[in-house]
């Protein structure tokens, strides 16, 4: 089954504290890279989002940015937002809570940012306090562009993501190699769309 492109309002209400999407009427949306950084493809990202003078979020991997620290330093010179996204891409519904947010801790460490973004989305009520106390805001998404998913041709995963728009969104790629050639596509068509409609693409902030 290929999921929706938005994520349903029923499931955004039953998790009312996790931020799905940011309250404005204005044109302004929020990109957003998961599983990065890739010392490839983070930089081509960058580079198209500098093309178009826009703005994101990359939650990164703790692991990654202790594999790739230039290419995390490159994100934040550009003046992105970064966010954690745990250390090993933990599956929160199979990891008990300690371990969890001891995870989150050690990503934390490297990656300095209370915007966190769980893996797959799974994230159980006892973590989301947990991490809730220590300062974390919990990120969600609005659109799924389904980049990685191998159905979707990178033409109809722009077409999702260019459909899907709507002021206040959250956007969800990902910085990998999965979802590279789809993700790359999609990316360019939304911004020059967006851009087209008015749109303005800023990073997230903790606040
Ligand atoms: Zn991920």
């Amino acid at each position: 089954m290929i999921l929706p492109s938005t994520v349903p309002r029923i499931i955004q209400k039953l998790f009312p504290r996790r931020v799905w999407h940011i309250e404005t009427d204005q044109k302004i949306a929020y990109l957003s890279f998961d599983d990065g950084p890739h010392e490839r493809i983070t930089p081509m990202v960058l580079q198209l989002l500098k093309k178009h003078g826009a703005l994101a979020t990359f939650f990164c991997i703790g692991d990654r940015v202790n594999k790739h620290p230039e290419c995390f330093d490159l994100i934040k010179q550009a003046g992105h937002a970064i966010g954690n996204h745990t250390y090993h891409h933990v599956n929160g519904w199979k990891t008990d809570p300690e371990r969890y947010v001891e995870d989150v801790r050690e990503a934390h460490a490297l990656i300095g940012s209370t915007l966190f973004r769980p893996p797959y989305g799974r994230l159980t009520s006892t973590q989301f306090q947990r991490l809730e106390q220590e300062g974390f805001k919990t990120i969600m998404w609005t659109i799924l562009s389904g980049d990685y998913d191998r159905r979707l041709r990178p033409d109809q995963c722009a077409k999702r993501v260019v459909q899907a728009l709507q002021p206040g969104a959250i956007i969800l790629f990902h910085d990998s190699e999965k979802a590279e050639m789809n993700m790359m596509v999609a990316l360019e068509k939304l911004l020059e769309e967006g851009i087209s409609r008015g749109y303005v693409f800023k990073p997230l902030h903790n606040n």
